[in-house]
């Protein structure tokens, strides 16, 4: 299957692209002017989590569950507890925030390490201590999952995404399985609202900024208001002294 032939999300069609047209993640790290596909931005995640942005399109996502694309060992566990209605909490920190379904169905099209049981990984990762390696295939077998809630969490493992319970699971082994999955989410494509900030597009300074703001503190985020309220008020005094002086002139 070719990626041309795969609909584009209406969020993702408006993201920026790579010299090929390929639309770039929101959570893809840039690099002098290229993006880095094969890296994840924890700071782009975690300002994705906070702000409840999805980590594909980069828009908001409206409340209720979020998905998330599993590799084959965690679908068939996923798949064997919601069969027999029992409840599963996998508390382990993960770098992998979620996003829209559209986009994560899409994701799971396209990207080369999901679409296909051969997919290699692009990159050697080794986040929690799994320890990934580069070329690592990724299996038979995956899915996306629909998890109730998620949260970013500081855990004894590290920081990182921790998520809820697990409510609906769409299993797949290659791209071509979720083309009719794919096609009912553009019918009613959630995507189509909304706007990704731009801090989450290729200006790597904009998201550092967009990051210290996040992580300034309450009284900090205040005092910073403050001096800009103050600021404003001093610009308008001078704006009326000066018109003044010129009414007396
Ligand atoms: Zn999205």
């Amino acid at each position: 299957m070719r990626v041309t032939d795969i609909t584009m999300p209406s969020g993702i069609a408006t993201r920026p692209r790579d010299g090929r047209g390929y639309p770039v993640p929101a959570i893809t790290p840039w690099e002098g002017g290229a993006p880095q596909f094969a890296e994840t931005s924890m700071r782009r995640v975690f300002l994705c989590v906070e702000e409840r942005r999805c980590t594909v399109c980069g828009r908001e996502m409206s409340p209720g569950p979020v998905w998330r694309v599993v590799d084959g060992d965690e679908a068939g566990m996923i798949d064997a507890v919601l069969g027999i209605g029992k409840e599963f909490l996998n508390p382990a920190p993960t770098g992998e925030a979620p996003g829209h379904r559209t986009c994560m169905i899409y994701a799971a099209m396209v990207c080369p390490f999901l679409s296909s049981p051969e997919g290699r990984r692009g990159q050697a990762s080794n986040m929690y201590g799994a320890n990934l390696p580069k070329g690592d295939a990724r299996g038979a077998g995956g899915a996306i999952v629909a998890y109730q809630d998620y949260e970013f969490k500081q855990t004894p493992a590290g920081p990182g995404v921790v998520y809820g319970k697990p409510i609906e699971i769409i299993t797949y082994d290659r791209a071509e399985d979720l083309q009719d999955e794919l096609a009912a989410a553009l019918s009613n494509d959630e995507t189509v609202t909304g706007k990704s900030p731009a801090w989450l597009g290729e200006d790597e300074q904009l998201l550092e900024s967009a990051f210290r703001q996040a992580m300034l503190s309450p009284v900090e985020r205040q005092a910073l208001a403050a001096q800009k309220r103050a600021a404003q008020s001093k610009k308008r005094q001078q704006k009326q002294a000066r018109a003044s002086r010129k009414k007396n002139r």
